[in-house]
């Protein structure tokens, strides 16, 4: 499959079990992928699959269960490492991207930022990528920079640059905006960085579900992704990492399957990425996430990002026919991801209304305090898209807004 005209996407919603559910007796429309993904019919058989016929441990055992585990495991990396064309081996795998973060805050930031140094953040970063850094600059005296946004929700670019100066010893940016869809030009920022020196962290959450990413593209330091918004289980993601950087950092949690060999006097470490991965891991989630993979390639991103292009476009031109309906972003690079709220209307009453009529969406401040804060709102409501919603439920969605305006004027 190529391009999205040659592709049955009501065939592709059909893989969705979860799609064919109604709720409040309304057939459900999820516009909340954002949050977290809904899983195809194939992820939920891996996972099934995995529990039923192969399940043990991995990496320790060498029985044959253990064996099958341990594959299926680094299965499931070397697929995510293809798709994202990065090396398996710089490829950390961890619950997601909180994680992924905190790993880099906690492993390569904390022994190395001093007071003289700076971290520079954009105002659109989620918590995430906001509340660890913080956190390192407490502990070390580092002081935090905040590059803002132009009216439309795009970054200010000529005032990023301007704000690599030679303190900057980090910078943390969004590929994706999770409140304003702001797609990110990552590889440019990514090559100002590197100009300067700058150590670069991209939190690829909300890029990596809906469009092509190509890591060694971009040139980063550090790709942080959540599996859970890319179709695959919850507790699953990945940390891609520079070798060099996976070879001086130090590890973050300490236990079984990060070491070689443990004496009371010592340890000698494994080998990265398992330096970084302690304990007994998601096996199944990966396992899911694994197939998750196979699925989206199947597809195709570029047809999946042209997909989520049009029903976005659909769902931006009804939205602004709606008096008193406010969008919040409207970059020229945008994903599928609209943030809204109307005049006199609390997001949550909006959202809990939009719920009775089947629909769901998300209201309030996003994990992104600092974004709401620029945007001068309490809260928002947020619609999100993705390529297994069809044009019919924009329509209903739009529908049920209006009526739901009505019953709250
Ligand atoms: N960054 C962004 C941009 C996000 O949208 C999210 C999830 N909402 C996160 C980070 C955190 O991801 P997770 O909760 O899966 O760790």
């Amino acid at each position: 499959m190529g391009a999205t005209g040659t592709i049955d996407w009501d065939k592709i919603r059909a893989d969705f079990p979860l799609l064919r559910r109604q709720v409040h007796g309304k057939p459900l429309i999820y516009f909340d992928s954002a949050n977290t993904g809904q899983k195809p019919e194939c992820v939920i058989a891996a996972c099934d699959d995995f529990y039923r016929r192969h399940n043990a441990n991995v990496s320790r055992a060498v029985h044959q269960l253990g064996s099958e585990a341990t594959e299926a495991f680094e299965g499931a990396r070397r697929k995510l490492a293809a798709f994202l064309n990065v090396r398996a081996d710089e490829l950390v795998l961890c619950s997601g991207t909180t994680f992924a973060l905190n790993l880099v805050a906690y492993s390569w930031a904390l022994p190395r930022l001093k007071a003289s140094d700076a971290i520079l953040l954009t105002r659109m970063e989620h918590h995430a990528n906001i509340v660890p850094w913080q956190l390192i600059a407490q502990r070390t005296g580092a002081t935090l920079r905040v590059a803002e946004l132009r009216p439309d929700g795009s970054l200010d670019l000529p005032a990023l640059y301007a704000a690599m100066t030679p303190e900057v010893k980090l910078l943390a940016v969004a590929h994706v905006s999770n409140v304003l869809g702001t797609v990110n030009p990552v590889a440019e920022i990514c090559r100002q960085a590197r100009a300067r020196g700058i150590t670069t962290v991209v939190d690829g959450s909300q890029a990596v579900p809906h469009m092509p990413v190509d890591i060694a593209a971009i040139g980063c330091d550090f790709y942080a992704f959540t599996g859970h918004k890319l179709c695959g289980p919850t507790g699953t993601g990945g940390l891609w990492a520079k070798r060099e950087h996976l070879q001086a950092m130090p590890p973050f949690l300490g236990g079984g399957e990060m070491i070689k060999e443990v004496r009371f006097d010592g340890t000698v470490f494994n080998d990265p990425p398992h330096k970084f991965e302690a304990g007994t891991p998601n096996i199944a989630g990966f396992v899911g996430l694994g197939a998750a993979v196979d699925y989206l390639s199947g597809i195709g991103m570029a047809a999946i990002q042209a997909r989520e292009a049009a029903l976005l476009a659909h769902a931006s031109e009804e939205l602004r026919k709606i008096d008193g309906l406010r969008i919040f972003g409207s970059a020229p690079e945008k994903a599928a991801v609209i943030s809204f709220a109307i005049d006199g209307v609390h997001s949550h009453d909006l959202a809990t209304l939009l719920d009775l009529e089947g629909v769901a969406v998300r209201s309030g401040q996003h994990c992104a305090h600092p974004l709401l804060q620029w945007l001068g709102v309490g809260t928002t409501c947020r619609a999100s898209l993705a390529f297994y919603n069809t044009h019919a439920e924009v329509e209903a969605f739009i529908a049920a807004l209006r009526k739901v305006i009505r019953l709250l004027a």
